[in-house]
């Protein structure tokens, strides 16, 4: 590993001044489960590394306020999945989170830290897409807020510019009852990254919302308006149709050595129904709970 200078600011002005003195020079790091790998293995040779677990002023944990959530950047895929605000309003990232890595990379990993790292197959990127989430960056020019879908370029690739921290990731809560599942197919259980991962929303309005990832550079989100995938009495030619136009945005790598893009597609398609049909039933059952 290269030698590289450690940092640990105690507030968000000293963090930001320090990115924004050392630019592409510096690294912050998380929870670490990406970033040190990158380090040890010599992908990664940055002059400075911005610790950013110790800062004071930097939101912290999982706050519900003015119809929104707020997940601050050293929130923990741990906390995320126990949070009771989270399996209330937002069931799918709560399923996401607690399938990241083993118990040890989930009590490390933050969700920052898996959205900046723009992984292809980032597990908390489809629900965060479905949920339309939004991030809240600070750098020197003051603070950003970025729709999750502008976030990503392609893999390991941002809109986030240079000297700009997460600080939190904001998600507004439904207007309407709302149903949603996330769906992932990993080579085998435990510690790989998945091959195919899906959210997919029904709410009351009749919107569907399917997003995936690691079939592409990047994740995505499609969404139906007409009623049709929503409605469960819905011919299979109408909802097929719709889920086709939707799986067309999937362009999976020939390379991976996770699964060949054929066996991708076809369990994208499997577990886009999966999906679909788990929402519509958690949106039957918030309804039936009134
Ligand atoms: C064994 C193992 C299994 C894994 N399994 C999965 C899995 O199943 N699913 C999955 O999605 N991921 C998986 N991962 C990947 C990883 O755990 C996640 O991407 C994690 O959420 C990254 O968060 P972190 O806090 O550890 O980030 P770090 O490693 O600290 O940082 C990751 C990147 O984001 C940047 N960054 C972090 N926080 C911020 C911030 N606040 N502002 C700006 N930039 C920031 C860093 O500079 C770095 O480039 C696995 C990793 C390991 C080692």
């Amino acid at each position: 590993m290269q030698t590289f200078a450690y940092r640990r600011p105690a507030s968000l002005q000293e963090a930001v001044s320090l990115l924004a003195a050392q630019g592409e020079q510096a690294r912050v790091l998380a929870g670490g489960t990406d970033l040190v790998i990158r380090l040890r293995s010599g992908d990664e040779r940055p002059a400075f590394v911005v610790d950013i677990k110790r800062i004071a002023d930097l939101p912290a944990g999982i706050r519900e306020e003015a119809g929104r959530v707020t997940i601050g950047a050293t929130t923990t895929m741990t906390e995320l999945a126990a949070s009771p605000v989270l399996r209330r309003h937002f069931r799918a990232l709560a399923e996401a989170a607690a399938v990241v890595g083993s118990v040890q990379v989930r009590n490390r990993a933050t969700l920052a830290g898996n959205v900046c790292n723009a992984s292809p197959a980032a597990d908390t990127a489809p629900s965060l897409l479905v949920y339309d989430a939004t991030v809240v960056a600070l750098g020197p020019g003051g603070v950003r807020r970025i729709p999750i879908d502008d976030f990503f370029v392609q893999s390991g690739v941002t809109t986030l510019a240079s000297g700009e921290l997460v600080t939190s990731i904001e998600l507004p809560i439904p207007g309407h009852r709302t149903g949603a599942a996330h769906v992932r197919r990993t080579r085998r259980r435990g510690h790989d990254l998945a091959s195919v991962t899906l959210c997919c929303s029904v709410d009351e309005a009749g919107v569907t919302r399917l997003a995936y990832g690691s079939v592409g550079p990047r994740p995505v989100v499609f969404t139906d308006r007409t009623g049709t995938l929503a409605d469960p009495a819905r011919s299979d030619e109408a909802g097929t149709a719709i889920l086709e136009e939707m799986f067309a945005g999937a362009s999976p790598s020939k390379r991976s050595m996770r699964a060949g893009p054929e066996y991708r597609l076809a369990m994208l398609r499997v577990l886009g129904r999966r999906a679909l049909a788990s929402a519509i039933e958690r949106l039957a059952e918030a309804r039936a709970n009134g």
